[in-house]
């Protein structure tokens, strides 16, 4: 907008005619006072300002205008009715563009100083916009630079404050921060704690883990810069997000030795205790066998050593898995595979079991029709194992579902389908663990939580697939899936 200022309404009206036939928006004053009151309330492009008017004269007005903070950029060009000195005509503004024009007016002329002043003018706006963008940005940037420094610092305070050797890197992996306990077991923070020689390669689980922006989570052994002997330790790295995108990584290094040896001498004395107490037990499973088979039936005895057969043999199960643990701790459970029938392996258990739970209604689904590699007495376990579990976890169910087919993926799937109690989301991911028990489980039975552990291991050890779906309250379905067996 164009603010024309001028005593005389006929020079107002040729020149508005002027500059709205070129479609410039103009606004009009008729005295200094009017002109200074209209700036304050609207911006203005340029100011054509007449410079002599009765009462406040064209200079005055120019020299309010240019102590304003708000008015000082406005251009102005001076109408003036005689030839003055152009330095004459600046006098009292001296910052922003000015110029004059002589009465009469030469309408060209007024047209290219016009156009002149509003490209001026509009450079000058963008250019001011672009610097207070600038400074905004700059500010912010500070600001978060700041924000970050003193998080980084608040974490390393933290960091140094607990008992773990801890350390932080980059998005990329590189360290930038190590507390003091680091230099306990390395001398430079450039240098990674070097672990026993034959644990698994830390760099190659931590580039892993960085690929996949997943957290890492391993147990490795390190030693003191002051020490020959090497402690467990469990190394965890773990993602720092922010707006999902993984910012920093924060690594500490916990003391697990006492633990390890802890289970490690758990392990030892179940193995010696299952040891011991084999062989006398295989002496009176085999007595009360003979026992069983001279007792008569119907005779007042016969009940009591059934009973007592029963429970000899739930303690022999018991024992075998507690051998087959130490045997899978030290590595000693082997076996061999052989090309095997799956669905006469499957038949053959299934009948068994039948047997052992005659109220329950096995529904068979689907059969395999090839053969599979594995060991039929481990992969028996396996089936005895979930079949038995479905049982004891379905409370009041008769019946359950033995499903099996080829999978798309070219293997055979079997999987046991039960109406029981069901396993959360969370248990889930830790059922096939060592002593596992949901804890949870209200009145149903509870064991010691090994038999999966040991399927689990069976089954890696037929390189098969296996797992679970399960809903809480609605039953579950345990699975595995084998590779067929190849000439
Ligand atoms: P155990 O049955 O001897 O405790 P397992 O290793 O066979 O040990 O099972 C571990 C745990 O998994 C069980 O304690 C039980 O809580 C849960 N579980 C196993 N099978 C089922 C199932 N079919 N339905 C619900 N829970 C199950």
């Amino acid at each position: 907008m164009i603010l024309i200022v001028d005593d005389r309404p006929e020079n107002i009206f040729s020149l508005r005619s002027i500059l709205e036939l070129h479609s410039f928006p103009v606004d009009a004053a008729t005295s200094g006072e009017e002109a200074l009151k209209k700036t304050l309330k609207q911006k203005y492009a340029l100011i054509i300002l007449d410079v002599q008017m009765p009462g406040m004269d064209g200079f005055e007005v120019a020299e309010i205008l240019s102590g304003n903070s708000q008015t000082k950029d406005i251009p102005i060009i001076f109408l003036s009715a005689v030839s003055t000195e152009k330095k004459f005509i600046t006098k009292g503004y001296n910052s922003g563009a000015i110029d004059y024009i002589i009465k009469p007016i030469d309408p060209d002329i007024l047209l290219l100083k016009v156009k002149t002043f509003i490209r001026l003018y509009e450079q000058n706006r963008e250019l001011n916009l672009m610097q207070e963008n600038l400074r905004s940005e700059i500010e912010f940037r500070k600001k978060t630079e700041q924000q970050i420094q003193e998080k980084a610092q608040e974490l390393h305070g933290i960091l140094e404050a607990i008992p773990h050797i801890a350390f932080t890197a980059s998005s990329t992996g590189i360290i930038d921060f190590v507390n003091d306990n680091w230099y306990q077991y390395s001398d430079s923070i450039a240098k990674f704690i070097p672990s026993h020689p034959d644990d698994p390669s830390i760099s190659a689980q931590w580039n892993d883990a960085i690929l996949s922006s997943r957290a890492l989570e391993t147990e490795v052994r390190i030693k003191r810069l002051s020490d020959d002997v090497y402690h467990y330790h469990l190394l965890s790295l773990l993602p720092v997000k922010e707006n999902d995108s993984i910012v920093k990584w924060v690594g500490t290094y916990t003391d697990i030795n006492e633990q390890k040896l802890a289970a490690k001498r758990k392990d030892e004395f179940l193995t010696i205790a299952s040891h011991e107490l084999k062989t006398p037990l295989t002496s009176i499973k085999a007595y009360v066998q003979l026992l069983d088979s001279v007792t008569p039936e119907k005779t007042d005895t016969k009940p009591f050593v059934d009973r007592t057969l029963k429970q000899v043999n739930k303690l022999d199960n018991l024992i075998n898995d507690l051998l087959d643990i130490s045997r899978i701790e030290s590595g000693k459970l082997r076996f061999d595979l052989h090309e095997t029938d799956f669905d006469q392996l499957a038949d053959r258990t299934i009948e068994m079991l039948q047997q052992i739970y005659p109220d329950i209604e096995m529904h068979r689904e689907g059969t395999a029709g090839v053969k599979v590699l594995a060991n039929e007495v481990r992969l028996e376990q396996v089936i005895i194992n979930f079949i038995s579990n479905a049982v004891k976890y379905s409370p009041g169910s008769k019946e359950l579902h033995v499903i099996t087919k080829l999978s798309p993926g070219g293997k055979v799937y079997f999987g046991i389908r039960d109406h029981g109690i069901g396993i959360s989301d969370k248990d889930r991911e830790s059922i096939f663990n060592k002593f596992y028990r949901v804890s949870d489980s209200g009145s149903t039975p509870q064991g010691l939580g090994i038999g999966l552990y040991i399927c689990a291991e069976i089954l890696r050890r037929h390189d098969a697939e296996f797992g679970l779906e399960s809903k809480l309250g609605e039953g579950s379905t345990f699975y595995f899936m084998l590779p067929l067996f190849k000439n």
